[in-house]
């Protein structure tokens, strides 16, 4: 018999984060839904559970080291590991962060969330991960972090927009984490891959995104539980890789 594999989502109260929970406990994973206010937790806890899920809720603000210590200690009584972490919760910030406008404090609050949020996070729950037979990160990304693109002559995927200091660069950042940790975690067979989940109707760009979240959860779904032949070190969207 095979053992049901442990995920913990961060930012899984809405938007993508809970699109991919759900669909992890679709798989018969059980999934920790790591969200930072109660309330929100445990509304996105009922409503999945309420369709039988093998779910629930931890409390987890990943700029807080106190909940991420309180959230790898909870994870380690109730389960003694870890097999796949979704590090998804993200925020873009506001218009300050606009390259020459000097808002450098913006620019920190988005990195704090985005980037070291993630490194924090991860180092919490690796002791946790390397006791996983198959061990799995998922960082979710974006496109807009990629250098490829935003270096493109034509001014790339968001030409239209004003150069930003904080959400794409964090994103860019991301992606080196992600790389990082790969190679860190190789030798481990742990595999640990960035995603963008494509333009993708959630609160985050009020739902302007023309995809589902359903849609923009899958890649990050297919990369939390890809076998040990899967790739590591890698930045994927739908289509296959993206070009960092
Ligand atoms: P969303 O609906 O705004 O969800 C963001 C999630 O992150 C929420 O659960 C939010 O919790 C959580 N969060 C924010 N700050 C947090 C913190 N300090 N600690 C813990 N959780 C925190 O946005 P989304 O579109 O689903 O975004 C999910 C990820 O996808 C992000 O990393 C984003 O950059 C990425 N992404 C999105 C798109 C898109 O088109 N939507 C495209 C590319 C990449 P609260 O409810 O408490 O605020």
């Amino acid at each position: 018999m095979t053992e049901t594999k442990i995920a913990l989502v961060t930012g899984a109260n809405k938007g993508i984060g809970f699109a991919i929970a759900e669909q992890l406990a679709a798989q018969g994973v059980t999934v920790l839904l790591g969200a930072r206010d109660a309330t929100r937790r445990e509304d996105a806890v009922a409503k999945l559970g309420a369709s039988g899920a093998s779910v629930s809720g931890i409390a987890l603000d990943v700029t807080d080291p106190a909940t991420i210590a309180a959230a790898a200690a909870e994870v380690e009584s109730r389960f003694g590991r870890l097999d796949i972490l979704v590090n998804n919760a993200g925020i873009t910030g506001d218009l300050s962060q606009e390259a020459g406008a000097g808002g450098l404090a913006e620019v920190r609050r988005v990195f704090d969330v985005n980037v070291f949020g993630v490194m924090a996070v991860t180092d919490a729950m690796l002791p946790l991960l390397r006791r996983s037979p198959a061990g799995r990160i998922v960082n979710v990304s974006s496109s807009v972090g990629s250098l490829a693109d935003m270096t493109a002559p034509d001014g790339g995927y968001l030409a239209d927009m004003p150069a930003m200091l904080g959400y794409p660069v964090s994103k860019t950042a991301l992606n080196a984490v992600t790389a990082q940790y790969a190679k860190h975690l190789r030798k481990n067979g742990i595999l640990v891959n960035a995603v963008c989940p494509g333009y993708t109707a959630t609160d985050l760009n009020n739902f302007a995104g023309t995809r589902t979240a359903a849609e923009g959860a899958a890649i990050a779904v297919r990369l939390a539980t890809v076998g040990a032949d899967g790739p590591t070190a890698g930045f994927f969207a739908d289509e296959g890789p993206v070009a960092w």
